[in-house]
């Protein structure tokens, strides 16, 4: 039995490998855990039980019941350069399933498995949902993130002399293909395709304001971003005379929350509101991210919330 089995694998070898032959298609090897998924037509892993004295078969009941783990895509800078972030993702604490190298290669590392949690998101929250680890994709891109430096003074002023770093267009053609692949596959709604200084607004700072992400949405619809024409309509109601009023703070807490962030109504510009909106300019309004409010950032985000949360 054993021995026919590895004579089995020779001859798919030898026929696998003999350039002439047309290319060998499996439909499913059990005993190696490689199926086709029909619905994407690409191999997947699966996990499951190997039993010593009865045979598990995964072809004759599948559920309908059933979704993915996956629902959020959070991507990361490693502020480290390539062969540090290498030793930091795969000998520390932290991980991601990704790691996108800034080295002018065309390749990208798989540090954990995908159907498996790696440690990249912390403490964070999106949408009602905490310790986004559980059901997120990870990927970290080599970045240094910034110099200078980036202060809360105590009249809750900011000091901010930071500079960040560009993406170089082949990482980020690498980054724009591996998320595609990834929402394709999970079916990952565009407005969790996140940063992870969405989901942990002060904490966090990357992928930071340089990440492309207004062109990740019009070069290849990755993510969410909103439509032009709803800003230039808002950008006309913006409330100069009372955006220091409660009611109106309050309005724009419930507008951040709505579309995903976490974030208390104050009614009060305090510092958790500033980091949300710092947060939010990172990644919707990049040229300006000191956490205050203006027109721009108000009328992006009430065209955001039109378009995906209305
Ligand atoms: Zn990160």
């Amino acid at each position: 039995m054993k021995f026919s089995y590895y004579i089995g694998l020779l001859v798919v070898f030898i026929i696998s490998s003999c350039a002439s032959q047309p290319p060998k298609v499996i439909k499913q090897v059990v005993r190696d855990t490689v199926i086709i998924n029909q619905t994407t037509d690409r191999y997947e892993s699966v996990r499951m039980a190997k039993l010593d004295n009865f045979h598990i078969s995964t072809s004759k009941y599948p559920a309908k019941g059933q979704d993915d783990r996956v629902r959020f895509l959070i991507l990361h800078y490693t502020a480290l350069n390539d062969s540090l972030s290498m030793k930091v993702l795969t000998q520390q604490e932290v991980s991601s399933h990704y790691l996108i190298p800034n080295d002018g290669s065309d390749s990208i590392y798989l540090l954990v498995d995908e159907s498996k949690r790696s440690w990249h998101a912390g403490a964070s929250f999106w949408k009602g949902i905490n310790n986004l680890n559980f059901s997120s994709i990870g990927i970290e891109i080599v970045n240094q993130g910034y110099t200078g430096t980036f202060n809360t003074n105590a009249d809750g002023t900011i000091t901010d002399t930071r500079y960040f770093y560009d993406f170089p267009q082949k990482q980020v053609d690498k980054v724009a293909e591996l998320c595609k692949d990834i929402i394709t596959r999970y079916k990952i709604d565009p407005v969790n395709v996140l940063a992870h200084s969405d989901v942990a607004p002060g904490r966090k700072h990357d992928p930071g304001p340089k990440f492309p992400w207004k062109y990740m949405y019009e070069k290849h619809r990755i993510g969410a971003w909103y439509e032009d024409f709803h800003k230039q309509t808002y950008l006309g109601q913006f409330p100069y005379a009372e955006k220091d009023s409660m009611s109106f703070i309050q309005s724009v807490q419930a507008d951040l929350e709505k579309y995903g962030y976490e974030i208390q109504k104050t009614g009060i510009w305090d510092p958790q509101t500033q980091k949300v909106l710092q947060a939010f300019q990172y990644h919707f309004r990049p040229e300006k991210y000191d956490g205050i409010i203006d027109a721009e950032t108000w009328a992006i985000l009430k065209a955001l919330v039109l378009k995906y949360r209305s």
